[in-house]
């Protein structure tokens, strides 16, 4: 995967809609290319963050990120074709679960 179908596939793997390669292929690209998981993190921001932000609460981007690659990553492992959705599903839980404890603990 290159920079440029990185970027195109920012929205679907917010949206939980990447195919098991393209999210393989997504996680290792932003494990490698910082200009890349910092345009993540700015659309993971606009998303999702925004909410928080203007809650007035504290919210850890950057922590949220690295947290959900890494969830990401430890289940493409164990990965199987048919629980796609259950993967998806425990990936962002798994994300916002450390981001509500993140505004807990500020
Ligand atoms: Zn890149």
């Amino acid at each position: 995967m290159n920079c440029k179908e990185f970027v195109r596939c920012i929205p679907a793997f917010l949206n939980k809609d990447l195919e098991y390669a393209q999210l393989k292929d997504f996680c290792e690209h932003a494990d490698s290319c910082p200009e890349c998981k910092e345009e993540l993190t700015i659309q993971l921001l606009i998303s999702k963050g925004i909410v928080h932000l203007e809650a007035g609460d504290a919210f850890d981007l950057n922590k949220e990120l690295s947290n959900c690659i890494a969830e990401a990553q430890r289940q493409l492992k164990s990965y199987r074709l048919n629980r796609k959705k259950a993967f998806y599903l425990e990936l962002i839980g798994g994300a916002f679960a450390v981001a509500s404890l993140v505004v807990l603990f500020l």
